[in-house]
């Protein structure tokens, strides 16, 4: 088969990072008998620089006319005091809203061989987690009305909150399917006890369960989950939740699996056309000096095979390389805790993958 893939390199160590998957790819398409066709594009500070736009107009027509989006990382201490408009993370939010991506695929899982890495209690890391964070992405506060205003205390800042029952039930449906996939049990994530848009997610969670009866439907407190995801992680398998929150609750899975530079990501919408991104940011302190983990990225590059191509063996035989070399106890210097060798850079990393594929 033939698969366009739109690739948005980005700043900082996102050219790295996406020249790594791109070798993974052509390695399955060679063994697999595909051919990836890779066409770049701009965004965030590199084009702000280049066009003047965080998200030029091209690079949304080639997303849009390709099978699926590869995407680094965007962002960089250049443009941190640019003007909203002008911020790389406009990109991300703009090309997110253009694609209709109204999910966002998380997963955090412990491996096995990284389990002296995680901060965690010896007794809690024994257990181990895999988990699944299913969060909505195009609606709630961060796509809300906002603004400044003159308030009853003076001047003041304010964001809204809204979803719409439609936005609720759609990212139920992702998340009670990907729950039906995996170990059957849903942890909704809310503030219910205060917020009103939190009652409706909840209502309607509980309305959609109705639908889904393999699957165990629960509620938690965004607070207690907070909580609960370094106490006991082991007792989550898909966590579906707001922007807001899934954006916070993703960020401490993904430290508690030892690394940021190890987790990808999924975007999607009712299109095939997704968009894979690793969790973590453009990591300026390091750019440009081959030593960032290319891992997180080639695991996105996976989830793509899996997700938007239905590839599972080509998706697996990347899993299982990633395993094999972390097994073998090769390490980038992020992940470098329990291991006595010394750290591989992102090409030595990528290279070892390859041979292990
Ligand atoms: P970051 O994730 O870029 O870096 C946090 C720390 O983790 C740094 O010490 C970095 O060196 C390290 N790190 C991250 N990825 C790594 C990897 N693959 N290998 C090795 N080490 C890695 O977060 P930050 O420092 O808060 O943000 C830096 C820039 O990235 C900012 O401009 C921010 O806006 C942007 N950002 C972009 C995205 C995105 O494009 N999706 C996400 C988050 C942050």
């Amino acid at each position: 088969m033939n698969y366009n893939i739109a690739l948005i390199k980005g700043d900082g160590i996102g050219p790295e990072i996406v020249s790594s998957a791109v070798r993974v790819l052509e390695k399955i398409g060679e063994r697999f008998g595909h051919t990836f066709t890779f066409t770049d594009y701009l965004m965030g500070g590199i084009a702000i620089d280049t066009c003047g736009t965080p998200l030029p107009r091209e690079t949304v027509d080639g997303c849009r006319a390709s099978d699926s989006v590869l995407l680094g990382a965007v962002g960089g201490p250049k443009w941190d005091k640019n003007p909203a408009a002008l911020r790389p993370e406009k990109g991300l939010l703009g090309i997110r809203s253009a694609l209709g991506l109204y999910t966002n695929l998380r997963p955090a899982k412990l491996y096995s061989a990284l389990s002296e890495e995680c901060p965690l209690r010896a007794d809690i890391v024994e257990k181990g987690f895999d988990l699944m964070i299913v969060r909505e992405l195009t609606g709630g506060i961060y796509f809300g009305e906002r603004g400044r205003r003159e308030g009853k205390y003076g001047p003041e800042a304010y964001d809204t909150e809204a979803y719409s029952v439609m936005e609720i039930e759609r990212i139920a449906r992702v998340a009670f399917e990907t729950a039906q996939k995996r170990g059957k049990k849903l942890m909704s994530i809310d503030k219910a006890n205060v917020l009103e848009t939190s009652r409706l997610w909840r209502e309607i969670m509980h309305r959609m369960a109705e639908e889904y009866p393999d699957v165990e439907l629960s509620d938690m407190l965004v607070d207690n989950a907070a909580m609960q995801l370094v106490r006991c992680p082991s007792q989550f398998d898909v966590i579906v939740t707001s922007n807001m929150f899934g954006d916070i609750l993703s960020d401490e899975a993904s430290q508690i699996t030892g690394s940021i530079g190890l987790l990808p990501s999924a975007s999607l919408g009712d299109s095939k056309c997704g968009l894979y991104e690793p969790i973590h940011g453009s990591a300026p302190d390091i750019a440009g000096q081959d030593k960032a983990n290319p891992i997180a990225t080639i695991l996105s590059a996976a989830m793509m095979l899996r997700y938007s191509f239905g590839l599972a063996k080509e998706a697996d035989a990347i899993e299982a390389a990633v395993d094999s070399v972390l097994k073998a106890g090769l390490r980038t210097a992020d992940i470098i805790g329990s291991s006595d060798k010394a750290p591989l850079g992102c090409t030595a990393m990528t290279d070892a993958i390859l041979a292990a594929i």
